[in-house]
Parts: structure tokens; sequence; C-alpha cells
């Protein structure tokens, strides 16, 4: 078998190994597996690609691409290893980052090198391969590095709202096909500087257009813009393996966009478009009139009397690694035969299923873990809600306020419960900047602290009200 058939062939084990990946880590339960079907499908496209290299490389090349791929390798173990899991979008965000420069610079040297053997309409579909290489990946470029600064919280979340922004961005795809007609016709590399330049500009714009609520759906549509980036790469290589893979993540990253955009309540056309982010200022309102507080005996009192409660978690729970003293508090009160369910909101924390993850990882049943759809009729009739470090996804003003920055976003309608008590560490607004009517509620009372301890605290209160009362001295027996 010559190396291009055994590299083919391979090629198509990798492709297979990364829709079994793609299914596997649709599922908690098969998640792991599917990240090892992932790394066994990267390390053989590596070894095939690099084998099918090999033929036309001096071994001073094939030891730059090992050395490369050491250190890649490298970054990425140790990047991964220290990474907290409330850090994974912006990590993931800084990924595309590189798959976009990428994509440009194979884009670039794609130009710089041409096949003498190409002529005629091949040249020209060269060319326009070239070209869209280049815009797709600058855009990814830049609109990752936006959204990894606004993510990490480096600049601010809210939207920028320059006049005409939509006129802008339009201009710029406009641009975009003129420049590539030009191009097709008469390559240059004034264009070629033209349309990274434009797209460089659009990929920030786009990003920085977008605020800090709809971050969600910006993650996974630079996801998929990654993907047809290396996807245009793969075209430009004539890397068959680069063109599945990329079409793969690009779909998939589309297909998740969508379901974000549904749970989120905006347009998939507008999102594309970068035109979702909202106009009015996501300032933070300022305090919205009295709160009460409670503490932790007080709470551990409230729940000893209700007989349903349901624990809406947010990022704060993240960030507090709350999860085993809340799943422990869970089993606890279900002991004692109160109803307990979790309400998860599809955007709650930072990742997509960012709650499930941490939940199971604590061992919470699965069965009383619900979507907001199907709980959120259910507050009405609840006694007691705990909300554990959730902001956004709990905020009223979502569904009462058409001027607020997130209005229209579904949200967990905890206020319908007879009693709420809110966990976090001060009044500060949640990720969009919006200050949340929630706290001022009548039925709502705060209490302030890391949510880990406060739970722990509930805890020990509930042991110490169930210990038995030691009798007093001088009691009749
Ligand atoms: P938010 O980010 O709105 O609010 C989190 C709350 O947790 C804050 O109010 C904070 O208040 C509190 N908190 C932080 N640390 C602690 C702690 N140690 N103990 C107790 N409380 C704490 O959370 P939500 O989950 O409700 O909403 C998620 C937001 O993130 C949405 O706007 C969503 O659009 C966005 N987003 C989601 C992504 C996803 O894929 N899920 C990706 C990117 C963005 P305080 O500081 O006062 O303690």
């Amino acid at each position: 078998m010559s190396t291009v058939t055994a590299s083919e062939a391979a090629y198509v084990v990798a492709a297979l190994l990364f829709i079994l990946s793609l299914a596997g880590l649709s599922q908690h339960r098969t998640s792991r597996s599917g990240v090892v079907w992932g790394i066994a499908g990267m390390v053989i496209a590596l070894a095939a690609t690099v084998g099918l290299a090999s033929r036309s490389l001096t071994a001073t090349g094939l030891v730059l691409i090992v050395l490369a791929t050491a250190v890649g390798g490298g970054i990425g173990l140790w990047r991964a290893r220290v990474v907290e899991m409330t850090g994974m979008p912006e990590l993931i965000a800084i990924m595309h980052s590189l798959v976009g420069l990428a994509a440009a610079f194979v884009g670039w040297n794609g130009y710089l090198d041409v096949d003498a053997e190409l002529s005629g309409s091949l040249l020209g579909i060269h060319h326009a391969e070239v070209f869209i290489g280049v815009f797709i990946g600058a855009v990814t470029f830049t609109g990752s590095v936006i959204a990894y600064l606004k993510l990490s919280a480096r600049i601010n979340s809210r939207p920028l709202t320059l006049p005409g922004k939509h006129v802008l961005n339009v201009g710029a795809l406009v641009a975009f096909v003129a420049l590539t007609v030009a191009f097709v016709a008469r390559p240059n590399m004034g264009l070629l500087i033209a349309v990274t330049v434009i797209a460089l500009a659009l990929g920030a714009h786009l990003v920085a257009s977008i605020g800090g609520g709809d971050m969600p759906v910006v993650v996974s549509m630079l996801n998929s813009y990654s993907g047809w980036a290396a996807a245009a790469s793969g075209f430009l290589l004539a890397n068959n393996l680069l063109i599945v893979t990329g079409a793969l993540v690009g779909s998939s990253g589309a297909y998740l966009s969508y379901i974000m955009c549904k749970a989120m309540n905006r347009s998939f056309i507008s999102v594309i478009a970068g035109g979702f982010g909202t106009p009015a200022a996501a300032a933070d309102e300022g305090e919205q009139g009295e709160h009460r507080e409670i503490s932790a005996e007080d709470t551990a009192e409230l729940l000893r009397e209700a007989s349903s409660v349901i624990i809406t978690p947010g990022y704060g729970m993240a960030v507090a690694q709350a999860q085993y003293p809340v799943a422990e508090l869970a089993r606890k009160l279900r002991e004692r035969g109160v109803e307990v369910r979790f309400g998860i909101h599809p955007v709650a924390g930072r990742l997509p299923g960012h709650m499930n993850v941490l939940l199971a990882e604590a061992n919470v049943p699965y069965d009383i873990v619900l979507e907001m759809d199907e709980i959120n009729d259910d507050f009405a009739a609840t006694s007691v809600v705990l909300v554990i470090g959730a902001n956004d996804t709990v905020n009223p003003a979502a569904t009462d306020n058409p001027a607020s920055p997130i209005a229209g976003m579904p949200v967990l309608h905890v206020w319908e419960a007879a009693n709420v008590v809110v966990f976090k560490r001060s009044m500060a607004a949640g990720y969009a900047g919006v200050q949340n009517p929630l706290f001022f509620r009548d039925n709502s009372q705060m209490l302030f602290g890391d949510a880990k301890q406060r739970v722990e605290d509930i805890l020990r209160a509930l042991d110490s009200l169930d210990a038995p009362v030691p009798e007093m001295a001088g009691t009749s027996r």
C-alpha cells in the first residue's frame, strides 16, 4: 500500500472517530468516551498527515513539525490541566482565535505559493478559496479575541453601539463579495490586504456589538466559524480530513447556536448577522428598593417547615464549588420527606450544560434535575426556592421590562414561589450587568456570603435543630 493510500484510509478512520466523539459528547454519561474517541482520531489524523507530508519534506522540515507538535501539545496539555471550569469559555474562545489565525495564514500561503500546474478555471477556484479562507479566518480570529477579552472580564461586556452598526456589517459583506470577484479576475496583494483588514475589523465589530447576556450564543457561533475556517483551509491544502472535520465542527457549532438562540429567544439570522446585541446601554440600574437579609439558621427553619423546595443554581455555585454541600442539603431534605428538585436554566453558568455537569459530579440523581421548561410552571406551588449563585437567569426584568437589555430572554420564574432565598456575596449585578428586581420583592430574602459556606452553615443548623434537646437538670423523670 502506498503512503498516500494508507494516509487516506487513516483519514477515513479518523473522520469516523470524530463523528463517534461528537455522538459521545452529546450525553453526560458518554462524554468521557467521546473525549477518548476524539483524542484517538486526532492522533491518527496527525500521524497520517505527517506521513503524507514526509514524502516531500526535508529532515529539517520533519523535525520542525515534530517540535511544533510537541510545543503546541505541551501548551494545550498544561492549559487544560490548570484551567478552572469557570474559565472554560474564555479558553475555548482563545483556541478558536488560533484556528482562525491558522486559516488566515494558510490562505495567505495559498496566495504566495501557487501550484504551477494550476491554470484557467482551476486557478480561479484556487484564488476564490484563498480569499474566502482568509476572510473567514480573519473574522474568526478577531471575533474570538474580543470574545476572550469579554469572557475573561478584561474588557467591559456591554455591547458596543456604533452609529449605523448594521450598515457597517452589511457594507463589509458587500465589499467582501465585490473584492472576491475582483481578486478572482485579477489576483493581487493589495486586494488580499484589503479583505484581511475588512475581515479583522468585521470580526471585532460583530462580537463587540453583543451584550454580556448573549455571550453563550457568541461562543457557540465562533465555534461554528472556526469549523468553517478549518474547512476552508482543507480545500486550499487539498486535505479531505480537514474539510470533513471542519464541516463537522462548523455544522455542530451552528446547531448548538440554534439551540442556544431558541433557549435565549433570539433570532438565529440576526445572530449570524451579529445584530442581536441590544442597543440599550446595559447599565447597572442601581438598587430598586429595600432588600431583606436572612441568616443561615433562619433559612434552615424555613426549609424544615417547607413541603417543596426548588434549587436554582447559577454561575456562583460553580465559583464557590458549592455543588457538594448543595447535593447533601437536597439529600437531607428528601430524607425528611420534602419534595426537592433542581431547576436548570439552559445558559446558567458559563458553559452549555455547566450546572448539569456540576450536579452530576456531586451525584445528584438525574430525575430531580429538571430543565427550565419542565419546571417553570411549578414555582407558584413551591414553598421555598433557593437561588444559589444565579442572577441573570432568575431576573424578572427579562419578562416584565421591555427596555431591559435581557428583555425576551426566558428566565426561571422563581419569584412566583412563596419564599425565595438568594445566595450571593453582595448586591452586585450578574454577568449581563443588569440589576435584578427579584432581590427587592417582598417574598425574597438575601443570604449573603460564599455559597458553599452558607450551605454548610444551613446543614449545621439543620443538624442542631434535629439534635435531641438535653434534659434540664432537676427536671422530673
Ligand atoms: P450570573 O453570572 O448572572 O450571576 C452569578 C451570580 O453569582 C452573581 O450575581 C454573583 O454575585 C454570584 N456569585 C459569584 N460568586 C459567588 C460565590 N462564591 N458565592 C455566592 N454567590 C456568588 O449567573 P447565571 O448563572 O444566573 O447567568 C449566567 C450568565 O452568564 C448569563 O448572563 C449568560 O448569558 C452568561 N453566559 C453563559 C454562558 C453559558 O454558556 N452558560 C457563556 C457565557 C456567558 P456576587 O458577586 O454578589 O456574589
